[in-house]
């Protein structure tokens, strides 16, 4: 041990005592921040399950490998962090004798080998990733760039520190076989072995990098010490953590039933609401700690914004930036939230602070870092505000989400986008009843008449009348030779174009014979454009009487026979997976599962070919949040005739309509409307049909199909249909309209879904 050697080595010493008080320091300071947080009761257990679900997105990357290429290079990246992890234990032995090894490992053989493998695979992976950053950047796609709003400086910091901890630990190896100073066999450090040829055997220079190795390695410790939201750095700790606790136990994702809205760790009783209750999200401290530890676990890789409609279709809202805004926004605010400063009484002027001027990528109107570090306008802000409020998220950012649940699906640390927006226009609507006022007609229309369109009388029952057999109306009990019971829901029954989705099913079933029956009049809205407006009350109301009427109906059904069959996805998804929080549990199917089912089962045969060039478009609450995809294809792939295409975004990746989240009955007043650039993606693929399996997307597509028609953009036959019109379309008699011979799919008016008489024909 020479001079050098003593030097290093106490230096070394003296930045690891300093870097594990800074590290100790930042983790207390982290839970005293999550504490103040609500309590989440639901989140811990069980152990099993959410253990299995964390090795396997963990140690398998199964959401990073979505993205195949970044996903394997981000997984030697992740691997190289822990699993070469010794070898800085080992630094700090280098540092003061370069002959040291690990004790019992250092010289064994696999040990070796692995180190030196995955020490070059970090490496390669790492500069992959830089390029593709570089590739991918804002700089050149602007706003299609995943990364842009993202802090680049600390990606390009992480990176640093990455790519030189793997030359260190190359250059270490290499020096030790140059200078002769390990015994591991020439078999087990392959790369290191060839860097030895050209590095010097000088033990001294072996201190040297290994010290280097402790200075970068503590360095960025101490850095993301002092920089609590540097979520690209610390989701190599916090991830593991927020997959474990992630919203479903099962291992899903925080998609399907929106949760309960709770207050205190429980759910509110809207019949009797506690007087400290809170509704929803109206300020960071209302958020539970799971969802600070969402917050915080952010990389900013972008995923979730690429995917997301409304980004891409020049709205100001990305859902990474609101998990960044929020995030930054709390840890700005902490000091207030723990008590260390007090706020003013009164809120003082916003623009007298600090607020970072928008560049190229990001958007003024998301309210990205709006108001700059902590101070007094941090504790005063309002969570939802405009500019001139100094709010956290801009409306625009709030009311634009569909809801559609890209995000989710696609982020890699399991962060629940949709949870955290939904809770946030909970508390908009409810205690501030602020929201699109074009939106409120839509609700007092639920109220009111019980559906969104505020249609009056009993026109839940009028779909039946071309129908030319009758259609059985449940009225108390089900009868007990009725399977199903058809779920026909508001667009169903109310919309002309979704009438004849109703009636093509009520066909097919009747085809396949099929009991079923209908309540016809009895019949209320789901709720789910009132849940999904944040309107939980009115949610409670209309999902209380349904489940009232459909326990009535069911009441002598054990599970397994309370069948429903929804051709609503929304209804699907409410009625099946979130009546549940109110009592009502029911097997509920989709219109697509059951046909699909019925075509397996030879109970509809489809004879006639149908000569079209099809796409189907995956509707994001039947797909994405309740992974219904092979269905609605394989009744496609059941009819003859019919060639299908799938769009370039389809399945997971499926990009929404633009409908969901209430936005229905909303204006899309910024950017492109998203229907239209669905539409354009599917008329990309010259196709006769765009088929869905979804009333509000058969809505927004043929609308946006008539645009681009007048337009002079679309050829005049290319129709919106449902599978299941097609599918009955198929049951036809050859020569019928729509059939390779026939003129068209369920476009004549009295012909619903393009079929005469099929259920004559074949019943
Ligand atoms: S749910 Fe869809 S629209 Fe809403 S933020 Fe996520 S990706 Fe965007
Ligand atoms: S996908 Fe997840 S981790 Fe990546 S930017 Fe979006 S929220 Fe953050």
């Amino acid at each position: 041990m020479g001079p050098l050697q003593i030097v290093l080595g106490t230096l070394a010493v003296l930045l690891l005592v300093v870097s594990v008080v800074y590290a100790t320091k930042a983790v207390r300071a982290m839970l005293r921040i999550f504490r103040t947080g609500q309590p989440d009761p639901t989140r811990s257990g069980p152990v099993g399950p959410r253990l299995k679900t964390l090795a396997v997105e963990s140690l398998g990357h199964t959401r990073m490998l979505k993205w195949s290429a970044i996903g394997a290079a981000h997984w030697f990246v992740f691997v190289g962090f822990y699993g070469l992890f010794l070898t800085l234990v080992e630094a700090f032995g280098e540092v003061w004798n370069p002959a040291w090894h690990l004790p019992l490992i250092g010289e064994w053989s696999l040990w070796n080998l692995f180190a030196d493998l995955i020490g070059t695979a970090t490496i390669l992976g790492i500069l992959y990733l830089i390029v593709r950053r570089q590739l991918d950047h804002p700089r050149r796609k602007g706003r299609d760039s995943r990364f842009a709003g993202s802090n680049e400086g600390r990606g390009y910091f992480v990176e640093a520190v990455v790519l030189t901890i793997g030359i260190c630990i190359l250059l270490i190896r290499a020096i030790k076989v140059a200078a002769d100073l390990t015994d591991a066999p020439a078999w087990s450090h392959p790369v290191s072995g060839l860097l030895a040829n050209v590095v010097p055997a000088s033990p001294d220079l072996l201190s040297v990098v290994a010290f280097v190795k402790i200075v970068v390695s503590l360095g960025w410790l101490i850095t993301i010490s002092r920089v609590l939201n540097m979520g690209v750095a610390w989701h190599r700790f916090s991830a593991f953590f927020n997959i474990y606790f992630k919203r479903e136990d099962d291992g899903g994702q925080a998609l399907g039933p929106l949760p309960a809205m709770t207050s205190g760790g429980k759910p509110i009783d809207f019949e009797d609401p506690g007087e400290d209750d809170v509704f929803g999200r109206g300020k960071i401290e209302d958020f539970t700690w799971k969802g600070m530890l969402d917050f915080t676990t952010c990389t900013e890789c972008g995923r979730c914004q690429s995917q997301c409609p409304a980004w891409n279709t020049g709205k100001p809202l990305s859902p990474k930036m609101v998990i960044m805004d929020l995030r930054d926004h709390l840890y700005a605010k902490a000091p207030y939230l723990t008590g260390v400063t007090k706020a003013s009484d009164e809120a003082p002027d916003f623009a007298d602070f600090t607020t970072l001027e928008p560049s190229d990528e990001q958007v003024w109107a998301s309210g990205y870092a709006r108001i700059e570090g902590t101070n007094d306008a941090q504790a005063h802000r309002p969570l939802v505000g405009t500019l001139e409020e100094g709010g956290v998220i801009d409306p625009d950012v709030l009311w634009s989400c569909t809801n559609c649940g890209a995000c989710v699906e696609q982020c890699p640390v399991d962060i629940e986008h949709v949870d955290h927006i939904m809770d946030m226009r909970r508390y908009q609507t409810l205690i501030e009843s602020s929201f699109p006022s074009e939106a409120g007609v839509m609700m007092r229309n639920l109220e009111n008449r019980g559906n969104p369109w505020g249609v009056g009388g009993n026109v839940r029952e009028e779909w039946m009348k071309d129908l030319d057999f009758e259609v059985r109306q449940v009225e108390g009990a089900i009868d007990d030779d009725v399977e199903y019971l058809f779920w026909v829901g508001c667009a169903g029954a109310i919309d002309d174009r979704a009438k004849k989705v109703t009636k093509a099913v009520a066909e097919l079933l009747h085809i396949a014979g099929v009991e079923f029956a209908v309540l016809g009049n009895g019949e209320t809205c789901s709720g789910d454009p009132a849940r999904r407006m944040g309107n939980e009350f009115l949610f409670q109301q209309l999902a209380q009487e349904n489940v009232e009427t459909l326990n009535a109906v069911f009441e002598e059904r054990p599970a397994g026979r309370r069948k429903i069959v929804a051709t609503c996805p929304h209804c699907f998804n409410s009625i099946g997976r979130e009546y549940p929080q109110l009592g009502g549990d029911y097997d509920v199917v989709h219109h697509t599962q059951l046909l699909g089912q019925l075509v397996e089962e030879g109970r509809l045969t489809p004879v006639t070919p149908v000569d079209r060039k099809v796409t189907y478009h995956d509707p994001c609450f039947l797909g994405r949040h309740n992974k219904v995809y092979t269905p609605p294809r394989e009744i496609l792939d059941s009819v003859q005739g019919l060639s299908t295409q799938e769009m370039h975004r389809c399945k997971d990746r499926g990009f929404c309509c633009g409908a969901g989240g209430a936005r229905m009955w909303m204006e899309e007043k910024i950017g492109k409307r998203i229907n239209v650039e669905r539409t354009e993606e599917a008329l990309d693929l010259d196709p006769d049909v765009i088929s869905t399996a979804c009333p509000f997307c058969i809505t927004m597509l043929s609308d946006a199909v008539t645009s681009k028609q007048q337009a002079g953009e679309a050829k005049d036959h290319v129709e919106v249909l449902d599978v299941s019109q097609i599918l009955l379309r198929s049951m036809a008699p050859a020569g019928a309209p729509g059939t390779a011979s026939g003129p068209g799919v369920g476009t004549e008016p009295d012909d619903p879904a393009g079929t005469g008489s099929a259920a004559t024909e074949h019943s």
